[in-house]
């Protein structure tokens, strides 16, 4: 198999097959060289993965032929297909995530994680094994989707998450447990942190952030908003109890802030001790606020924020507090990023009760396609999904999930949603 530096078409896997058509993305400096039929592995995913993949190929297809471009799809396993193909013991074959790693973007649908007992969640295997190490959710509302909130056209944020540390690092040992009691001994008799641990069966979690995730995570959200022309950054954390861990988050991320932006960046303090409140133009405001207040002001202020930087856990609670202001989960979309990879995916689950019945909202799925279209540097194919999709909502043509929340419309399939967002796209182009 070829390495991770030499990708194209002479890569060969077991299990996977490699299009006919199509050229590998690659690396070039410090940016991607995507050829104009770039092949893109897709993960169907589990239960609703079966109906929102196929749609959201159909979408990003459609967009990229508009366009000039084309899409050369290269099916990969994990979850349920894997365990069909691989044996039932496998679910996230080595060589999907070397597929992932040698075509560097890809799109994936959602995957089962067991509760308990069972295997830890592929996603979070994914993310770790590839370092994706910025989820980033972009929030905005859509128009004609109903929301829950008076004025859900106030929501445009994008959340960076933090996603190889944290309490998802995986550093958790089990009640009764050798491994707990011997972690339970070394903090009690070495650490000191004696009374704070009841008696009895205990599980421990270790929570590790550190100063390089932490920095690469913000500098990629500054980055962003600098390019995006957005106005600010807002580091959330609970540095307040957690001085060490949230707390050193908010410290370095105000370091990379200050010490790498030059006049580009400046920090709230900065702004209002020296320049009374006014911004320099074009400049992006870092400030930071605490993760519980935060889940508040994203309803109650919520013009007042723009992109989000954060560690794992907050990540997760705060990304889908917002979403749940645009629509909820078959809108919500996301993508995971590394050096030069992407991997798009919806926030959304995998819904089993509703599975393979060609029923569920495929939105989430087709913007997180728009996501990774952006990030290839297709922008008027991402443009084009975006306002297709914008346009078949308005028109009121929504699945089950819109259609039982608006007054009149048409409930169609998820298929038929994708193609009549393709024809849409095709009217626009
Ligand atoms: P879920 O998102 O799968 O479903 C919750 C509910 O949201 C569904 O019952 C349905 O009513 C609605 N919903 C979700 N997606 C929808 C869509 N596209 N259109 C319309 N309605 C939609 O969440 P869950 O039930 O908590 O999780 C199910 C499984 O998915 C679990 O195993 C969980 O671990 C996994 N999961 C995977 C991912 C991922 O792959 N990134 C994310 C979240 C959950």
């Amino acid at each position: 198999m070829a390495g991770m530096d030499d990708p194209q078409n002479e890569m060969s896997y077991e299990q996977i097959e490699v299009p006919d058509e199509g050229e590998a993305i690659t690396a070039e400096g410090e940016g991607l060289s995507v050829p104009e039929t770039p092949v893109i592995p897709i993960i169907y995913g589990d239960g609703i993965g079966v109906d929102v993949a196929p749609a959201a190929q159909t979408v990003l297809e459609a967009a990229a032929n508009a366009t000039g471009n084309d899409i050369s799809w290269m099916r990969v396993y994990a979850g349920e297909h894997a365990r069909e193909r691989y044996g039932e013991e496998v679910h996230l074959p080595e060589e999907t995530v070397s597929a992932i790693r040698d075509y560097r973007v890809a799109i994936k649908g959602p995957l089962t994680t067991p509760v308990g007992a069972g295997f830890r969640s592929l996603n979070v295997a994914l993310r770790k094994k590839l370092d994706l190490y910025a989820n980033v959710r972009p929030t905005y509302h859509i128009d004609g989707v109903p929301s829950p909130v008076k004025n859900p056209g106030q929501m445009d944020m994008v959340t960076f998450r933090e996603n190889t540390e944290d309490v998802y690092a995986g550093i958790e040992f089990e009640a009764g447990t050798d491994e707990v009691e011997k972690l339970k001994r070394f903090v009690e008799e070495e650490m000191g942190a004696r009374d704070v641990i009841h008696d009895g069966p205990v599980g421990i979690g270790v929570k590790p952030i550190t100063e390089y995730g932490s920095k690469r995570l913000v500098r990629r959200a500054i980055d962003y908003a600098l390019e995006h022309d957005r106005e600010s950054v807002t580091l959330i954390h609970k540095g307040n109890i957690m001085k060490f861990t949230e707390g050193a988050f908010r410290d370095w991320g105000y370091e990379v802030a200050e010490e790498e932006y030059g006049d580009e960046v400046i920090t709230e303090d900065t702004l209002w001790e020296e320049r009374d409140g006014d911004a320099p133009e074009g400049s992006v405001v870092v400030n930071d606020r605490i993760a519980d207040n935060m889940l508040q002001q994203v309803l109650t202020r919520t013009d007042e924020y723009d992109v989000l930087a954060t560690m794992n856990l907050n990540g997760d609670y705060i990304s889908d507090a917002c979403g749940a202001q645009i629509g909820g989960l078959g809108i919500a979309p996301g993508a995971n990023f590394g050096d030069l990879r992407c991997l798009a995916e919806p926030v959304h689950g995998s819904a089993p009760k509703y599975a393979g019945q060609d029923k569920v909202n495929p939105t989430a799925m087709i913007l997180s396609g728009r996501i990774m279209l952006e990030y290839l540097g297709w922008e008027e194919a991402a443009s084009l999904v975006r306002e297709a999709v914008e346009a078949t909502i308005s028109e009121k043509t929504v699945t089950y999930d819109l259609h039982r929340q608006i007054d009149g419309g048409e409930k169609v399939a998820t298929s038929e949603f994708a193609e009549a967002i393709v024809a849409n796209i095709e009217t626009l182009a």
